[in-house]
């Protein structure tokens, strides 16, 4: 007997639900064809256009919906034109990451042979690293209140023991995880300023703290400047790295540009109890309403669903088929033939996804 999971899908703003329509119709095909779980969808409509036609942004019934599901897929959301009477931005996706307290923001970036990079890769390497951020606090605990008078400026850098600790624990794990999948040597990074900032001395303490209880990982520290140079220098050599949430911010780009771009760049926002799977990137409104947005950092996305559901739940058919379909992706990238605009193709939307299928059922 098959067993169910609810989905709650946001499909968002600008390029959205372009890219949410032929992912949400890859897990149904996926779904249908498996006999050992199947997925039902449920959709929470939330961000700017809802805003400007309702007044609303972020309903009660969406959040509710969110709450009770047992994953959250979220396209791109926000709008430059469309604001909150302050001029703030529309962004329900920061509203669910604090109120369902998802901590750990997972930035995966891998390179494959064949796909293109920026970077020379040498014979035989590809990159498969995870960069986890820390999403709840760090430098972005006082965002949108901090304190500037006319000759100073300040924000406060937090860090907890409890969502440090949340964190580290967390991120041990995944290592745990990629270790028994076989892609990665079970190393964890922890990415600070140590030297200079105490609160970093605080942070790595607990990162310690938490290595010691995991004598199977190895782990090591890294400045975030020299982390820089290496991500540029020798990326392959990274398993899993753990940071605060403006390093990670940053690096995190740094990432999806390795991948040859935004559009390849999948993500999720994970706590105790909720996550979320939403690509890196933006709802651009330069390319919306023509069909040529790239939709893989959002299948990829709910590839990390997939995966991330059938850990939680103990369902080896969910890991299976969310490692098969980011290889479907993966695949479909270094063949070539049906890339975006964005990486130098010429496919739409559709023909994209449609080659992930194809990838998937029929070759
Ligand atoms: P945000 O601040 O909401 O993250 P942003 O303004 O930084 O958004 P994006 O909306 O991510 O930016 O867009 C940045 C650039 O990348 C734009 O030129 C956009 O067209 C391009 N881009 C983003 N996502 C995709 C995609 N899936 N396919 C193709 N191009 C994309």
């Amino acid at each position: 007997m098959a067993e169910t999971f609810n989905i709650a899908v946001f499909a968002g703003d600008g390029i959205g639900p372009e890219i949410m329509a032929p992912t949400v119709k890859i897990l149904r095909r996926m779904s249908d064809a498996s006999d050992s779980y199947s997925l039902r969808f449920e959709d929470a409509p939330a961000g700017a256009a809802h805003y400007a036609k309702t007044g609303e942004s972020f309903p009660e019934s969406s959040m509710n919906t969110a709450k009770s599901a047992d994953a959250i897929l979220l396209s791109a959301m926000g709008l430059p034109d469309v604001r909150y009477e302050d001029g703030t931005e529309i962004s329900p996706q920061i509203d669910l990451r604090k109120a369902l307290t998802l901590f750990a923001g997972v930035r995966p970036v891998t390179v494959k042979t064949g796909q293109r990079t920026p970077l020379n890769m040498p014979e035989g390497k590809e990159i498969d690293f995870v960069l986890v951020r820390e999403s709840t606090e760090g430098l972005f605990y006082t965002q949108g209140c901090g304190e500037v008078s006319e000759n100073e400026a300040r924000e406060t850098l937090l860090i907890t023991r409890d969502i440090s600790e949340k964190l580290f624990r967390f991120t041990f794990e995944m290592a745990q995880n990629r270790k028994k999948a076989g892609r990665g040597p079970g190393r964890v990074t922890c990415v600070d300023k140590a030297n200079v900032f105490r609160a970093f001395a605080f942070f790595r303490d607990m990162f310690n703290a938490e290595a010691s209880r995991h004598p199977e990982l190895e782990s090591d520290h890294a400045y975030v400047d020299a982390t820089a140079l290496w991500m540029v220098q020798k990326p392959w050599d990274f398993d899993v790295l753990v940071t605060e949430n403006m390093f990670g911010d940053i690096l995190s780009d740094l990432g999806a540009g390795l991948m040859g771009g935004l559009g390849l760049a999948p993500s999720a926002d994970i706590g105790l109890e909720h996550a979320v799977f939403q690509p890196c990137h933006g709802s651009a409104p330069d390319i919306a309403g023509q069909g040529v947005a790239n939709p893989m950092a959002m299948i990829l996305s709910a590839a990390m669903m997939l995966d991330w559901l059938g850990i939680e739940k103990d369902h080896a058919g969910l890991v299976d088929d969310g490692r098969r379909l980011r290889e479907a992706v993966e695949d479909v990238v270094a063949d070539g033939r049906f890339l975006t605009r964005d990486l130098g193709g010429s496919a739409g939307t559709e023909e994209a996804a449609s080659a992930v299928l194809d990838m998937l059922f029929v070759s």
